[in-house]
């Protein structure tokens, strides 16, 4: 498969691909939306760090860091997961993007809420003006932690128990909330309904304990 467009976000100048054949080193460079060599990620380390994304780093991989935004046109910002919880922003208005890499521990620093937040001082963005999609993750059914785990994470996010009695978690649900918190209108939030985990065709660290990553790419035209 190659970068193939989503509707998850149907904007006339911005837009959201995703891949399934990303690794921590190569970017698949078929993609007719963007040249593979402007694109700006993160060595994502489960953190809360955002960086800003300007000229001086198109094309490079920014280390130590969960989230990327930017308001340059074709400046692709890419995210890497296998489970976790990819979340693209869109301010429509100010034209500002952003990339989170919101996995269980990043959920929990809130790292979505924060990085609403980081739209909002630093170039203007109002939470009315923001479009949110969630891409595709392992859901609350697959994604079992230990007790200690679900506790941290919050009680309210343990949707059921798996057979062996361990508790469920739906991390895309917290990511929603963060949203919704920071004013991000419910309506303009789209969540994909694919599970990594129980779709072959999409990474699945849970599943396959693979190399390959779910590439979420999102760029302003
Ligand atoms: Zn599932």
């Amino acid at each position: 498969m190659g970068i193939n467009r989503t509707y998850l976000i149907e904007e006339k100048d911005v837009v959201l691909a995703f891949s399934t054949n990303v690794d921590c080193r190569n970017i698949d460079n078929s993609s007719s939306f963007f040249n593979s060599a402007d694109v700006v990620s993160c060595k994502q380390i489960h953190s809360d760090i955002i960086k800003l994304v300007d000229e001086s780093t198109r094309g490079t991989e920014i280390p130590d860091c969960d989230a990327l935004i930017t308001n340059i046109r074709n400046l692709p910002l890419l995210i890497r997961t296998a489970d976790c919880v990819p979340v693209v922003l869109y301010d429509k208005r100010k034209h500002v993007i952003a990339n989170v890499h919101s996995g269980r521990v990043g959920t929990q620093k809130q790292i979505v809420r924060k990085t609403v937040e980081m739209m909002q001082s630093h170039y203007g963005s109002s939470s009315s003006d923001i479009i949110a999609a969630i891409g595709p993750h392992i859901c609350g059914k697959c994604y079992e932690v230990d007790a200690a785990c679900a506790s941290e994470f919050g009680e309210k996010y343990i949707v059921g128990f798996s057979k062996s009695q361990k508790p469920l978690i739906d991390i895309a649900s917290a990511c929603k909330e963060q949203l919704e918190a920071t004013g991000v209108n419910s309506n303009n939030i789209f969540i994909s309904d694919i599970c990594t985990a129980e779709s072959p065709e999409w990474p699945s660290w849970r599943r396959d304990k693979c190399k390959e990553r779910l590439g979420t790419f999102i760029v302003l035209c």
